[in-house]
């Protein structure tokens, strides 16, 4: 599994760092999301309920 966020679409509303903490951190500097562990996707579980929460469709993952 492998994720990302298309940074051009994230406007930074902060649902996936809600959602799956472990997994993204809000940059406030910048405004935007960003990965800080792939790795908690498998185990955690959250990573499909951040990308479906995105109101912009910013995260993509890839089986
Ligand atoms: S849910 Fe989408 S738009 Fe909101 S911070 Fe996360 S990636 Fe950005």
């Amino acid at each position: 599994m492998d994720i990302v966020i298309i940074e051009e679409r994230c406007i930074g509303c902060g649902n996936c760092v809600e959602i799956c903490p472990a997994v993204f951190y809000l940059d406030e500097e910048i405004g935007k999301s960003r990965i800080i562990d792939k790795e908690a996707c498998e185990y955690l579980g959250c990573c499909e309920a951040a990308a479906e929460n995105c109101p912009v469709e910013a995260i993509v993952i890839k089986v």
